[in-house]
């Protein structure tokens, strides 16, 4: 017994099963599995009456009976005292037969390597007579031995295509992670910047013909700066890490959370209109002040968080830059207002 190195022996086992099973149960002539045969080589020239049925998919492969004619036409009930004349009178006979095993014995076998490997598929045995030329592929083979004589069963099996197809899939995967990253701030873990630049105008222009709403929200921390200023740029960080995660827990998944830049951030409001955004922010500026940074830095005042919130809603004759620099302006206006403060865009 050999060193099963390509893991083949396991399908050489399985298929010689098979076949000694579809002979018994075609023909009622008992074939045995001679275990003590297995082998794990290549094969090149093989004489005789040569059954082989190709299949291939992510695997690629061949199943193959080698086996002396005589044997052959015992299969069929014909006694091997015959003239080299007469055997060949009854070659399309024993092929037929043969063939017949041979595409039962594959289709039990490729339930479970389509199990093992995916999608495969096969047509119908081939059967040669005389010297066959196999070109040397990595294959194993067994004897089965019965009355009649013996059979030597052969699988072979190529894994090249199976190694392209994991290879293929891992590289899809691997681009789909690094193509949500490419797009997530790594501070925040919103939307970037890039995000938003490819989507906003698409998404508004998804609403332009239809009766639904869309609104932005513009968001800017106050005085942010002076976080950094004063406790240095971690709490800062600290600070925006804070904003955004609470923004995230505030809104709906549908809601669309971007970080445009430094301290600003963009939400876009899919089916949301002027009173529904303006709700939204509320629950936004709610859910801030109960946070508390105190907890989280040792300072002798408290600390409080605030934000500056502008609204507005997409109208039938706004474009996207003016519905982005009407809610620009409505951002300014509450900076401008005092801040900590909500200010709608009016159509
Ligand atoms: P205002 O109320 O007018 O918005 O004042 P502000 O201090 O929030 O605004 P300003 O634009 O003056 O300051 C924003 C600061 O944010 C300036 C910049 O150094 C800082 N900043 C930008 N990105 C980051 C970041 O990723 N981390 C930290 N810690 N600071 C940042
Ligand atoms: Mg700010």
């Amino acid at each position: 017994m050999c060193t099963v190195e390509h893991g083949i022996n396991r399908y050489v086992l399985q298929f010689a099963k098979k076949v000694s099973r579809t002979i018994e149960d075609m023909t009622g002539i008992e074939f045995k599995v001679k275990e003590n045969t297995i082998e794990e080589k290549a094969i090149s020239f093989e004489k005789g009456m040569v059954v082989f049925l190709p299949f291939a998919g992510t695997v690629q492969g061949t199943c193959i009976l080698i086996l002396d004619e005589k044997v052959a036409l015992r299969l069929i009930g014909v006694n091997s005292n015959l003239s080299k004349q007469e055997i060949s009178d009854f070659r399309p006979d024993t092929a037929d037969a043969i063939k017949e095993i041979m595409n039962i014995a594959i289709g039990q076998l490729l339930v479970q390597l389509e199990t093992d490997f995916g999608d495969l598929s096969y047509s119908n045995a081939i059967v040669t007579f005389g010297n066959t030329y196999f070109p040397k592929v990595a294959s194993g083979s067994i004897f089965i031995e019965g009355e009649p004589g013996s059979i030597k069963c052969v699988v072979s099996l190529n894994m090249v295509n199976l190694k392209i197809a994991k290879k293929l899939k891992s590289i899809t995967e691997d681009l789909t992670v690094k193509s949500k990253q490419l797009y997530i701030d790594g501070l925040t873990s919103l939307y970037n910047r890039l995000y938003f630049d490819e989507i906003y105008s698409k998404k508004l222009y998804s609403y332009k013909e239809s009766k639904h709403d869309i609104s932005v929200l513009f968001i800017d921390i106050d005085f942010f700066k002076s976080f950094n200023d004063n406790y240095g740029h971690q709490v800062g960080d600290l600070v925006l890490i804070a904003v955004s995660k609470i923004i995230k827990d505030t809104i709906r998944t549908e809601d669309i959370p971007c970080r445009y830049g430094g301290d600003e951030i963009i939400l876009i409001l899919p089916e949301t209109n002027l009173e529904e955004a303006k709700q939204a922010a509320e629950r936004i500026k709610k859910a801030i002040t109960k946070f508390k940074l105190n907890k989280y830095i040792k300072a002798d005042s408290d600390l409080n968080i605030t934000l500056s919130m502008g609204i507005a809603q997409f109208q039938k004759n706004d474009s996207p830059e003016i519905l982005l620099s009407r809610v620009d302006a409505a951002l300014y206006k509450a900076k401008t207002r005092g801040r900590n403060q909500i200010v709608i865009s009016l159509p």
